[in-house]
């Protein structure tokens, strides 16, 4: 559960990121990809805020754009205090220390011809001025803290599974003691024997350090595990933004009622109450995104005033932010009741 006295480490209001799409001889703008599209959250500190949803949705390109790794299109982004959204990349080098990232494929994340002490100690040699023993002395101790042997620190990555290498990196993300990690998808590349094991790892490093995190995955089962509130995007823009146990018990959006319906169920009396949601159609080109609600292409609940009118994100139950018709205000419970309405007010 949330404390309620924590205050956000990070903030993120109306963060936009928008690729140029250029075309013909002349090498013309023709249009852009909306990759994220005005998404706004906090991350309250010591949490993990799960960033969910299918490939292709955004989410990387949001964590990415959180730690300002590019250069965002518009949006306000603060972290431990500090308005970064358009701080100049030279001048976020005194702010990567509290701001790290795990990422996804160990394998390409990591130089293959250093050695992992090399890899660990690199952050080290750009930010501290350590001495080469105290170096050392740290490698050795991030070893331990991810459960890698420090005998092993001469060796290169090739030499370790999926799992150790994912390992390395971690340790790498913690060598300047950070406060906020974003971890893009850091088990989807592993087996499922050791993704718990990895998941397990970040948890108990989390405790250790009093670490923050936004954990990007599309494994919903994953992130109720982790979590402690959850967001769930589609095309570009969060949809949904709740604690974790309202969310998976009582999801308010179609978009999230419709993935987690395809999430398995352990419980086989429950699973025979649960019924599959299939959604018709393709998701729209994010260069292209439909008219009023992004989702109105496919949504099972579409009514007319969401072809034409965006619904707005907000705060529908205290602590729970969806974008949808269907839910007015605070006080709305009843949900569809009031999305007929609206339905009716438009035509
Ligand atoms: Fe569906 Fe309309 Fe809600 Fe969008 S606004 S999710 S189309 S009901």
């Amino acid at each position: 559960m949330l404390d309620a006295t924590k205050k956000p480490l990070v903030s993120v209001k109306d963060l936009k990121m928008h690729f140029p799409i250029y075309a013909g001889l002349l090498r013309r703008r023709v249009g852009e990809v909306k990759a994220v599209d005005g998404v706004s959250f906090d991350v309250f500190e010591g949490e993990t805020l799960g960033l969910v949803g299918e490939s292709g949705c955004g989410k990387s390109t949001c964590g990415r754009a959180v730690l300002r790794l590019y250069d965002i299109t518009s949006g306000a982004i603060s972290i431990d205090g500090r308005e970064i959204g358009a701080t100049p990349q030279t001048a976020l080098r005194e702010m990567r220390p509290t701001m790290q990232m795990v990422f996804q494929d160990p394998q390409a994340s990591l130089n293959p011809r250093m050695t992992v002490e090399n890899i660990i100690k690199e952050p080290l040699d750009e930010h501290t001025k350590l001495s080469d023993a105290e170096k050392r002395e740290k490698v050795g101790e991030l070893m331990d803290a991810v459960g890698l042997n420090r005998k092993f620190a001469k060796r290169y990555p090739h030499a370790f599974s999926g799992g150790q290498r994912q390992r390395i990196g971690i340790a790498r993300a913690l060598a300047l003691n950070p406060k906020f990690i974003v971890c893009d998808e850091p088990i989807a590349a592993l087996d499922v024997s050791i993704q718990a094991q990895v998941v397990n790892l970040l948890e108990d490093l989390q405790e250790q350090f009093g670490l923050t995190y936004l954990f990007i995955s599309h494994d919903l089962s994953m992130v109720r595990h982790i979590a402690t509130r959850v967001a769930v995007m589609y095309l570009g823009k969060i949809v949904e933004l709740a604690p974790r146990e309202g969310l998976y018990a009582d999801p308010l959006h179609p978009y999230t009622k419709a993935l987690l319906s395809a999430v398995p169920e352990p419980d086989p009396s429950l699973a025979r109450s649960t019924q599959r949601i299939i959604l018709k159609g393709d998701v729209p080109s994010p260069s292209n995104p439909p008219e009023g609600c992004n989702f109105c292409t496919r949504c099972p609940s579409v009514m007319d005033i969401c072809k034409r009118v965006e619904p707005e994100y907000r705060e529908v139950h205290p602590g729970r932010f969806t974008a949808c018709h269907l839910y007015k205000d605070t006080n709305d419970t009843a949900g569809s009741t009031a999305g007929h309405e609206a339905e009716e007010h438009t035509q």
